[in-house]
């Protein structure tokens, strides 16, 4: 049985049996899986707090030849993103980033632009205690990486382009719709909120909240932005909900 070495993110726990857990992760090396952790529910487990959610550590793990569910061997915690979290908007932000993820990315399919992006994101949720901005990015970052973001500019069933229009979407929808084709889409997103995309699609996320207060039409777009990842994943994010009064 091969051991290999990887840096990961821990995305979800769930027990298994009486000491065991499974571990969902994103990992740098080997994308995203699911192992099991021997002996992790044990008061004094061998692994510490490097098993709690969106943690950042160092694993080594089994690879076995047609099985499902790797073993983890040892792991050790580089980073932790544990004692923000005991901020309820901060423990949201960062379930949602958690949730999305290991529904949007994947099986296995390394992807390093992902991991870094979900780093970025946490560490700024974790410096600023802004939940807005971080999780924009993080939905604008995920969709544009898996090649589904959609089109902020233009009317997504007859190709017009929206100018200063606003565009319409309902539940379910991947596209943006115009003013002719809306047809029973009750949401929009205004001409002014798809201007935030040019503020920050070049700008690091450091960069874009050193740059001043989140605008106001951060919330509108974040929105939109969610019904779509909704949509790709085929389900409602249970942190979405949760979210919903969020600023
Ligand atoms: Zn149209």
């Amino acid at each position: 049985m091969p051991l290999r070495e990887t840096e990961a993110l821990v995305l979800r726990t769930y027990r298994l049996g009486e000491a065991d857990k499974i571990v969902s992760l994103f990992t740098r090396r080997m994308g995203r899986l699911r192992a099991v952790a021997s002996g992790a529910s044990r008061p004094k487990s061998r692994y510490g707090s490097a098993l709690e959610p969106m943690s950042y550590i160092r694993l080594w793990i089994f690879e076995r030849e047609n099985r499902d569910l790797l073993r983890i061997n040892s792991a050790e915690i580089i980073e932790s993103f544990f004692d923000m979290q005991k901020d309820y908007r901060q423990q949201v932000a960062t379930q949602y980033v958690a949730e999305a993820a290991e529904l949007f990315l994947p099986e296995r399919e390394v992807n390093e632009r992902a991991f870094r992006l979900i780093l970025v994101v946490l560490r700024a949720l974790k410096r600023t205690g802004e939940a807005t901005r971080p999780l924009l990015y993080f939905n604008y970052w995920l969709l544009r990486l898996g090649g589904v973001l959609p089109d902020l500019e233009s009317c997504g069933n007859c190709g017009r382009a929206l100018g200063d229009e606003a565009g319409y979407y309902g539940e379910g929808s991947e596209q943006l719709l115009c003013a002719n084709c809306r047809r029973a889409a009750p949401y929009q997103v205004r001409a002014t909120t798809r201007g935030l995309e040019r503020d920050f699609r070049g700008l690091s996320l450091d960069a874009w909240i050193s740059a001043g207060p989140a605008a106001p039409e951060c919330k509108e777009l974040r929105r939109f932005l969610e019904e779509v990842v909704e949509s790709h994943i085929g389900k409602k994010l249970v942190t979405r909900s949760l979210l919903a009064g969020d600023t």
